[in-house]
């Protein structure tokens, strides 16, 4: 099956979450997937995240990724994941945000003003939301471990996407060990 970037894979609410998301279950290495070690899935990335990405009109046409430049996306992809998911468990944790500020200015210093690239975009989109954490609306999904903004109006939301996690898990419920499987 040829893998495609649906709306459902950019349910983060910002484009660094998004790019974070491109690691599906991130809290099982056995079953875990990196979208990004996959490198068209990597380069459409971009095209797609115009398309679904609730922050991309923030950045204009994003491009792909210089090939030079994957390796400290996917750094930058991992300080962010690693640093918004303490905050989720209100840890104190001023290393985790120190790195990413790190990578965040060396990805602007090598970047220049090219800021529609989507290493650049997604270092703006991680400053952003450093510089003003919502706490309570920053969620992992219990199904997919991804992040994501929860923006309801009563801060209810449960799932990353309703529609896929929410409906899988009652599944699950239901037919405890089906095969089903996240959709990665
Ligand atoms: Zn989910």
């Amino acid at each position: 099956m040829v893998f495609t970037w649906t709306a459902h894979r950019f349910s983060g609410g910002a484009l660094a979450l998004d790019v974070a998301n491109s690691v599906i279950l991130r809290f099982d290495p056995a079953r875990r997937v990196d979208r990004f070690a996959d490198v068209p899935a990597l380069d459409a990335f971009a095209g797609a995240a115009n398309r679904f990405c609730a922050e991309a009109p923030r950045f204009g046409a994003l491009l792909p990724v210089a090939e030079r430049n994957r390796a400290r996306l996917l750094t930058l992809r991992e300080t962010t994941d690693r640093h918004f998911r303490a905050l989720t468990r209100d840890e104190q944790r001023p290393e985790l945000l120190a790195d990413l500020l790190e990578v965040i200015a060396a990805v602007l210093r090598g970047n220049g003003k090219d800021g529609s690239a989507l290493d650049t975009a997604t270092a703006h989109s991680a400053l952003g939301l450093a510089a003003n954490p919502e706490p309570d609306r920053l969620k992992i999904c219990p199904n997919c471990g991804w992040l994501f903004l929860d923006r309801s109006r009563n801060r209810s939301r449960t799932w990353c996407d309703m529609a896929v996690c929410g409906n899988r898990s009652k599944a699950k419920r239901h037919y405890h060990r089906s095969k089903e499987e996240v959709q990665g």
